[in-house]
């Protein structure tokens, strides 16, 4: 393998630089360079120690600097690395580079120090990819979660599975292949428990992805209900602010506006909506559309109705709507400073979370928080729970999910064990993908792509 060399540090001025060296030679490179004052020789110097110097060009002199060596395997990438701390100059760290490629390194592709890391078995595809989310990580959430993966912990769980369909197919595969041989039956009761098991890890992952995400990225919510409800003073009410314009005018929010609320731990991405009434109006026909888009891609929708005026088909036609897309919803029932003209019973059957606020007077937000929070409950968040990096992890963790549901299915259906066989075999193949146990050179370039050139 070619001896890679890049810049780790970002390329802008700061108090030091790093240059990197890894491969066989990583240390000859450096040693071309780099002309210790506070040791003989550096190749002498072993693992993990470092020495004081000059950085040479020739006769020239670049810099003083620091070098650290690393000796495979006991190294980031596996391989000897040299590690050479300059100036955190932009040209002087340039020169540095060069004085690298000039001396028997090449240029290092984005990731190929972590991908020399996986190759070398330093690390799991999943510890690589959280790597990327440690260095992108904007808050404490997605760190630890990130430092979590790098530890292992997805990996150990996901290989637990692996492991255990492998051992099955094995079975499977023995029994259905030798059916001379005295081999014990597969046990169908003992099959079925292992497949329960292991969908129960997936769905446990699945949904740690899915409450990460909440956490990470925030609830889609979108607050729906017909024109002069009371929608833009509720979503007011929860930014704190004068967010959009009030007015006594059916049909003044057109456009979808997206904010940000913070709520307790949670942050809800609102968006208000032209609700989903008939109308002639070809721009509100456009918002129509949106909302209704919005809707059906929201985690949480806040139904809003004005109970100071008997429900009509305009508000029953949004409940129905509702009720047939099957997400997380609250109904607001708004204006209740004024007398009510609602049968509030009728709500019970859109759904369990009815809320009675008054926006324009701010009345009811605590009762509204606490529902929000019952139905994306701290609690979910399982602090120790493992999640994806990416939607890559995730879509093979769901396609396994899906296989292992398939062959469990087969069974209760009564179908051959080859059918069997071939859905946990695609579902462990999924599984393997997802570790990079058995991902394709594709998968793997495709993953370090993301990276950038020094990690
Ligand atoms: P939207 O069209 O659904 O966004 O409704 P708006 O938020 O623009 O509100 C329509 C009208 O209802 C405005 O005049 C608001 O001041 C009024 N309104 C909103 N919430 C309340 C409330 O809780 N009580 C009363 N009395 N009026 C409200």
């Amino acid at each position: 393998m070619s001896n890679i060399c890049a810049v780790s540090t970002p390329l802008a001025e700061g108090g030091i630089s790093v240059i990197r060296i890894s491969g066989e030679n990583a240390v000859s490179v450096a040693a071309k360079i780099f002309k210790p004052l506070s040791c003989e020789s550096v190749e002498n110097m072993q693992g993990y120690t470092c020495a004081y110097g000059r950085i040479n060009d020739g006769e020239k002199v670049v810099d003083d600097g620091v070098l650290t060596v690393f000796r495979a395997p006991k190294s980031y990438t596996g391989e000897d690395v040299a590690e050479i701390s300059c100036h955190g100059g932009i040209f002087v760290t340039k020169q540095v580079l060069r004085l690298c490629l000039k001396n028997g390194a090449v240029l290092a592709n984005k990731g190929e120090f972590t991908k020399r890391a996986l190759l070398n078995g330093k690390m799991s595809l999943t510890q690589a990819e959280s790597i990327m989310d440690t260095i992108s990580a904007q808050g404490e959430y997605e760190l630890a979660s990130a430092n979590l993966t790098r530890e292992g912990r997805l990996f150990k769980k996901i290989s637990g599975v692996t492991k255990r369909l492998v051992k099955i197919l094995g079975e499977l595969a023995a029994w259905v292949d030798y059916p001379e041989e005295d081999l014990p039956e597969v046990e169908e009761e003992n099959l079925r428990t292992s497949l329960k098991e292991s969908i129960a890890v997936t769905e446990k992952i699945l949904r740690d992805y899915d409450n990460g995400m909440v956490l990470k990225r925030g609830v889609d919510t979108c607050i729906a209900g017909k024109p002069n409800v009371g929608k833009s003073t509720l979503m007011n009410m929860l930014l704190g602010y004068d967010r959009s314009i009030v007015t006594d005018v059916a049909g003044t929010t057109r456009d979808v506006i997206e904010e940000s609320a913070k709520i307790g731990e949670l942050t809800l991405k609102l968006s208000d909506t032209a609700g989903i009434h008939e109308t002639d109006d070809k721009v509100e026909k456009i918002g129509v559309e949106i909302a209704k888009k919005k809707l059906d891609n929201a985690m949480l929708i806040m139904e809003v109705f004005d109970t100071s005026r008997p429900l009509d088909d305009e508000d029953k036609e949004l409940l129905e709507y509702v009720k047939n897309i099957g997400r997380k919803t609250i109904i607001v029932l708004n204006k209740s400073d004024l007398e009510s003209r609602i049968d509030k019973g009728f709500f019970n059957s859109y759904s369990n979370s009815i809320v009675e606020i008054s926006a324009k007077n701010e009345e009811g937000k605590d009762s509204l928080q606490s529902e929000i929070e019952k139905m994306f409950s701290p609690e979910d968040y399982d602090a120790d729970s493992t999640i994806f990096a990416n939607e890559r992890q995730m879509n093979c963790a769901q396609t396994a999910d899906k296989y292992l549901k398939m062959a469990l299915e087969s069974l209760d259906m009564g179908e051959t064990l080859d059918a069997v066989t071939v859905m946990i075999d695609y579902a462990a193949n999924a599984l393997m993908e997802l570790t990079g146990e058995k991902a394709t050179e594709a998968v793997v370039d495709e993953v370090f792509s993301k990276f950038c050139v020094g990690k």
